[in-house]
């Protein structure tokens, strides 16, 4: 038995996860995980898919039931939201307990919904889409509702029409951008997608601005008005116009931050004793053809940047860094898309259809494939993923 202390704030994907491959990999040490949420610790994908429509409850999203925290011995405290970290003293403060004392402090705290800065953006019937209790209401508000205003056509609120459109609602769908998920999709498939939803009856509008929410006197919604000073009635508003870095934590405890925490190769901050991981951290990355260093929102990279800083606090290796193949997903009316790599930058794609409807758009850079976009075809999406990191691997030895 160790007595190194390992604390991990958040226990979303990442922290979660750093938890449970600690002690998958023999790490006898204390490790106590905090969340200000007092739930079990859940996954968040099932949030915007199947929770919205129905077909599964809040109960069926945790990763683990309370007694696998018990048996695995984690301490895992429920609702407690950490207020500082105290460098010099190595510990965390979280208000009406006694500080918490680490070795190794994993900061996994995430990212929250952008606000909409515009007037109506905080009635009780306008909701953003990040964590169960946003879900829950949603989902009820949702089916009480006969129309349904989206704003923001990212994955979660393309997720969000699409359920609502799969349930008989009047969507409408307001995107400031050109093209829906601009930020993560080649413009071929924005294109694909959006036929897809206008196909299934969703307004799509594009370039449509969101100027105003208006509400009734007990708080729902009934309306979007948008630039042009059209008004379109809602019963229900969805927020999803992205997400900012969980970071004040790490600024406040003077750790270097910039859109997030910013970690080395090996995922340690400005100070080596502290990481940070998944949505709230940013770090270097070979795979990306435009930018030195990125903050990625996906379950992939919180995943594996957990599973990294357990071997790196247990085994502490000094030759490995972190390059997982960065992978996404989204699931919008029955069409699976799934994104290796990162795709932006690309000056070259390649469509490859077969007859039953699946594709993948290859997405090149120069000679050098950066991505592929997969419409429900898991096996492009594999071998894409393979080929990426074996080009990277091959980069690495020559
Ligand atoms: P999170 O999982 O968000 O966990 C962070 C945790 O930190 C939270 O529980 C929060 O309560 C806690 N916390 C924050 N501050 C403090 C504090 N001061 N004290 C204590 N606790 C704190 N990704 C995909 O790859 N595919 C998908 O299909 C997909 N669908 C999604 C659907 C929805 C509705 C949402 C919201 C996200 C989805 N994502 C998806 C994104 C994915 O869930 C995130 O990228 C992932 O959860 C990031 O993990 P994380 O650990 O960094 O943050």
């Amino acid at each position: 038995m160790s007595d190194q202390r390992v604390v991990v704030i958040g226990a979303g994907h990442g922290g979660f996860h750093v938890g449970l491959f600690l002690r998958m990999h023999g790490f006898e040490g204390r490790v106590t995980i905090l969340d200000g949420q007092d739930r079990l610790p859940y996954q968040r994908p099932p949030l915007s898919k199947e929770f919205l429509q129905g077909k599964q409850e809040l109960t069926e999203t945790e990763f683990r039931s309370a007694s696998f925290y018990d048996d695995h011995d984690l301490t895992l405290i429920k609702g407690a939201s950490v207020s500082g970290i105290d460098r010099a003293e190595r510990q965390v403060v979280v208000a009406g307990r006694e500080p918490i004392p680490y070795d190794n402090l994993v900061i996994a705290t995430g990212s929250r919904p952008r606000s909409l800065p515009v007037p109506g953006a905080d009635l009780p019937g306008v909701l953003p889409l990040a964590v169960a209790d946003h879900a829950s209401s949603l989902r009820d508000r949702i089916n009480a509702a006969h129309r349904v205003a989206v704003i923001g056509g990212g994955f979660i609120g393309l997720e969000s029409a699409a359920m609502a459109a799969e349930a008989g609602k009047q969507v409408t769908v307001f995107e400031a951008a050109g093209r829906l998920m601009e930020r993560v999709v080649s413009e071929p498939m924005s294109r694909f997608y959006e036929d897809l939803h206008r196909a299934r009856g969703v307004d799509v509008r594009l370039r449509s601005v969101v100027a105003a929410i208006q509400g009734d006197e007990h708080g729902g919604a009934t309306g979007v008005v948008t630039g042009d000073g059209a008004r379109h009635p809602a019963d229900v508003v969805v927020v999803g116009v992205g997400a900012v870095a969980r970071d004040e934590l790490a600024a406040e405890a003077g750790l270097e931050t910039n859109n997030g925490v910013v970690v080395g190769p090996t995922l340690q901050t400005s100070d080596p004793l502290v990481y940070a991981i998944g949505d709230c951290a940013r770090f270097g990355t070979r795979f990306s053809a435009t930018a030195a260093s990125v903050r990625l929102e996906s379950v992939q990279n919180a995943t594996d940047q957990a599973k990294f800083v357990a071997v790196h606090i247990h085994d502490r290796p000094t030759d490995r860094t972190f390059d997982a193949v960065p992978w996404f997903w989204t699931e919008q009316l029955g069409h699976k898309l799934q994104i290796a790599g990162l795709t932006d930058g690309s000056d070259r794609m390649d469509r490859v259809a077969t007859d039953d409807g699946k594709f993948s758009i290859y997405c090149y850079r120069g000679d050098r494939l950066i991505g592929c976009e997969s419409v429900n075809s898991p096996r492009d999406h594999v071998r894409a993923r393979k080929e990426l990191g074996a080009a990277l691997d091959t980069a690495l030895t020559t």
